[in-house]
């Protein structure tokens, strides 16, 4: 059986040369992520390119997503082995971005003496140690760690994100889009999202022109205004680090499902993020628990598992994401694909208005029906934006599903869909001469074989909005 779940992996120090790439694309990462929390935007632009000329070397659709900062805080650097910040010890927080110890901890925002009160809490790394504020004068913040650890380089600083006066994304992040858009990039990632708002701040042009659009979800405020920012939004991560911050930890795996729930339903793809197989930082082989974590993030319905310092900072990122993988690919067997469907009949429409994607919407159900109840493996989409597509994953459905389009941006967004191989069809024309140009296209790439049948999706015309044909065809 064929990965359903793709991989996005993040790129850094460890894999940013060619060779190293290379590895990674044969291993399965099918979206690459530029974090530029870490690192100057030119760098970035030099990994966008090396990525783009290596996957086309390769002849592999690989997407590409830059990750903006957003108002991310930062401490400053800790020396080289780091420093272990014992439970119970008191240190002095100040702004600044020289250097950090034990006893001193320097922070990037301007903010930290003013915003902050009494009694907050700030978490330094993903988890790395909590710190509860005991005094504020003007020159310090004096902490107590309620949970030492360890700390090293320039972990995150998170305060409690309704503190933030710093809105997202920053003039920063705008530079970096600005550069970004002008390469092509298939998608952004924006960090501390709180409302629509702040996705419609963006401004990019919809996609496919633009960008798809995703909102890390990792403030308590995104939590609660979810269901306007998946309205807003292209697709969804569920950002774990951050939101681990922001929520009670036994809470984290009840958001995690029902933020993935609450995307399948609205036809969003979904990234479940951070701290997947940490352990292989270092280590050649995953712990139990984060092999059951993979495993379950998959039996949740995720579109999409990440890798971060795990492939960004490893020690062997090929390997890690050879291991996620084989983890996915062995869940994605396991999981019960009918009643995935069926609750998802019981769920919504993602728009039930009888509008164009209230139709394309009725006729992806129709199609999963019919699919499933012909046994039919495959499944054609011919989609303009990847609605279409996007709707037919929702279903999660047995067959794979070959999502074409005559819109290159489309094809390499839907690097990102769950269960959906992305292919490029050149040719526009007529309903009838797509459906035959996609159809031969999937039997020369080895997807169908003559003889089989396949459900094909697609519109009547090229002027129609929605998709609103479904043909049984048998490949000649
Ligand atoms: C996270 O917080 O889980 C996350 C993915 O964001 P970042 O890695 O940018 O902190």
């Amino acid at each position: 059986m064929l990965r359903r779940t793709k991989i996005v992996a993040t790129i850094g120090p460890a894999s940013e040369d060619e060779t190293t790439l290379r590895e990674m694309i044969r291993a399965g990462m099918n979206v690459a992520r530029i974090g530029l929390a870490h690192g100057t935007v030119d760098e970035g632009i030099e990994r966008f390119r090396r990525i783009r000329a290596v996957a086309e070397d390769e002849g592999v659709r690989v997407g590409i997503l830059v990750d903006l900062p957003g108002p991310k805080v930062r401490a400053a650097k800790f020396a080289e082995h780091g420093a272990d910040i014992a439970t119970g010890s008191t240190l002095e927080l100040r702004v600044g971005q020289d250097a950090s110890n034990e006893s001193v901890i320097e922070v990037d925002y301007e903010g930290l003496l003013h915003d902050l009160e009494v009694g907050d809490q700030l978490t330094i790394g993903d988890g790395g140690a909590v710190l509860k504020i005991t005094d504020i004068s003007s020159e310090k913040l004096l902490v107590t760690a309620i949970h030492g650890g360890r700390l090293q380089g320039r972990p995150g600083v998170h305060l409690p994100s309704q503190r933030l006066r710093m809105a997202t994304p920053t003039p920063s992040d705008f530079v970096a889009l600005d550069a970004f858009v002008e390469l092509g990039v298939d998608m952004v990632a924006v960090s501390f999202v709180r409302s629509a708002h702040d996705i419609r701040r963006v401004g990019t042009e919809p996609h496919p022109r633009g960008p798809l659009v995703i909102a890390k979800i990792e403030t308590r405020a995104a939590v609660e205004n979810l269901p306007g920012i998946i309205e807003a939004a292209g697709a969804i991560m569920v950002a774990r680090g951050d939101l681990g911050n922001e929520c009670s930890l036994e809470d984290l795996p009840h958001l995690q499902k029902e933020i993935i729930k609450d995307c399948i339903a609205g036809g969003r793809p979904v990234i479940t993020a951070t701290q997947m197989l940490e352990s292989m930082l270092t280590s050649p082989a995953p712990t139990r628990a984060e092999a059951s974590d993979v495993a379950n993030a998959v039996f949740d319905g995720s579109s999409a598992v990440m890798l971060s310092g795990e492939t960004a900072i490893g020690s062997d990122p090929a390997n890690v994401i050879r291991t996620m993988s084989r983890i996915a690919t062995r869940a994605d067997e396991a999981m019960d694909y009918e009643s995935w469907a069926k609750q998802l009949a019981e769920l919504r429409m993602t728009d039930n208005s009888g509008g164009a994607a209230s139709v394309t919407d009725a006729m992806t159900m129709a199609a999963w029906r019919a699919t499933q109840e012909l046994e039919i493996d495959r499944v054609i989409c011919i989609s303009g934006s990847g609605f279409t597509v996007r709707s037919m994953a929702r279903f999660r459905p047995e067959a794979t599903i070959l999502g074409f389009s005559i819109n290159e941006s489309t094809v390499q967004q839907l690097t990102l869909s769950w269960g959906t191989i992305p292919m490029r069809i050149t040719k526009g024309g007529s309903n009838e001469e797509m459906v035959r140009e996609a159809i031969r296209l999937a039997k020369d790439a080895g997807h169908i074989r003559a003889g089989e049948l396949v459900s094909v999706l697609a519109g009547s015309d090229s002027r129609s909005r929605s998709t609103n044909v479904l043909r049984i065809e048998r490949v000649p």
